[in-house]
């Protein structure tokens, strides 16, 4: 296909079936996008990267927006060590002058596949634009092929299509959160679920699951246990924000975690639950005071001058990108009940968020409530 700059490390087939990450140039994003210098993207439907967005997910695969040279180094020398094979979009003079990169990630380990780009490069314009571009503060808009692309991944297999099955289950709301649905809400046909493995970059190195963290210091699980219940107690407009993950009836261990949290609920009156049920902008047509708007976080927040935001059951990609919004554009204090390993940039994460850890945060803050 004339789109591919190059397969490198392996035939093109084998390589795009293989691959799990997705680079994107920050330059295919419109200059007005808030998430244009971001690695993430509000699947507002503004652009192609978006529809890039959409396609990594439901191939299982971790898009990345790369907004530096420096950026790209790093993404490419973590695919390298933990063996990702990358689809990456670039153009074909970055690639003749950077080619040294994509032959270093190989010795890495990491093998990809490269994808054309549309319009006018920074090379076209000049050294200074060259220059620019390689910091990332290149202005111009650029474009992403979306049909050639989706030929190139239809030898990918989508999320739900293994094993014959071609659809994914309707999901239903998990029976103790059903209050919190706003009437209005049309349950979609699919949300991402737990099958998605959408964990992004370690920014964790330490990875267990039996430590937390405290304003980006790490600490034992139990510490930051005590710090999360101090600050849940001393909040006075708290809320939980109730990711897909635990808002739908999944698996035996979110149905339990549904329980503790309307558990913790009944404790705490003054415990605003909002929902985000999947990731897919709300282009307004949200109430603050119950949903979160996933491209815009904090307007929630915000609304109800809400000191501070637990999150649980939102996946980690996404809960990075919450906590980035909610620390630009509110004041809040943050407190995450992750799964996996964690959120450093939280005021306070558990990691390994099971229903065991669960219960002992709502027990621990009903014994501080007697
Ligand atoms: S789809 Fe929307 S949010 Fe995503 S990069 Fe394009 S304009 Fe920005």
């Amino acid at each position: 296909m004339n789109r591919i700059i190059g397969s490198i490390g392996g035939s093109l087939k084998e390589n795009v079936k293989k691959a799990k990450v997705m680079l994107l140039p920050y330059c295919a994003k419109p200059t007005w996008c808030d998430y244009r210098h971001t690695d993430d993207c509000g699947e507002c439907g503004g652009c192609t990267v978006g529809d890039l967005y959409r396609m990594a997910y439901e191939r299982g695969m971790i898009p990345i927006t790369i907004t530096s040279f420096e950026m790209l180094r790093d993404v490419l020398r973590w695919c390298g060590e933990n063996g990702y094979t990358y689809i990456g979009h670039c153009c074909y003079e970055f690639y003749e002058k950077r080619h040294e990169i994509f032959k270093k990630a190989k010795e890495w380990g990491a093998n990809g596949v490269l994808i054309d780009i549309i319009g006018t490069t920074c090379y076209d314009l000049g050294i200074e634009e060259e220059e620019k571009a390689y910091h990332g503060e290149f202005q111009v808009e650029l474009d992403l092929y979306v049909e050639d692309s989706e030929k190139i991944l239809s030898v990918k297999e989508k999320i739900g299509e293994r094993n014959g099955k071609n659809k994914k289950e309707k999901p239903i709301p998990a029976e103790p959160l059903k209050d919190f649905i706003p009437e209005y809400y049309k349950i979609p046909k699919v949300v991402p679920g737990p099958e998605e493995d959408r964990t992004r970059l370690p920014i964790v190195k330490e990875k267990s699951k039996d430590i937390g963290f405290i304003r980006g210091k790490l600490v034992s699980w139990e510490e930051a246990l005590e710090e999360a219940v101090d600050l849940t107690l001393s909040a006075e407009r708290p809320t939980l924000i109730v990711g897909p993950l635990v808002l739908w009836s999944w698996n035996g261990e979110s149905k339990k975690k549904a329980e503790l949290i309307r558990r913790l609920k009944d404790l705490l009156p003054n415990l605003n639950v909002h929902i985000l049920p999947d990731y897919r902008p709300k282009n307004k047509n949200f109430d603050p005071s119950r949903e979160v708007d996933p491209p815009n976080p904090h307007l929630s927040i915000l609304h109800g001058k809400h000191d501070l935001t637990l999150m649980i059951g939102v996946h980690c990609y996404r809960t990075d990108f919450v906590i980035r919004l909610l620390k630009k554009h509110t004041d809040t204090k943050i407190v995450t009940l992750c799964s996996l390993y964690g959120h450093p940039d939280a005021d306070v994460s558990l990691s390994g968020t099971d229903p065991g850890r669960l219960k002992t945060f709502v027990e621990r803050v009903r014994r501080e409530l007697k």
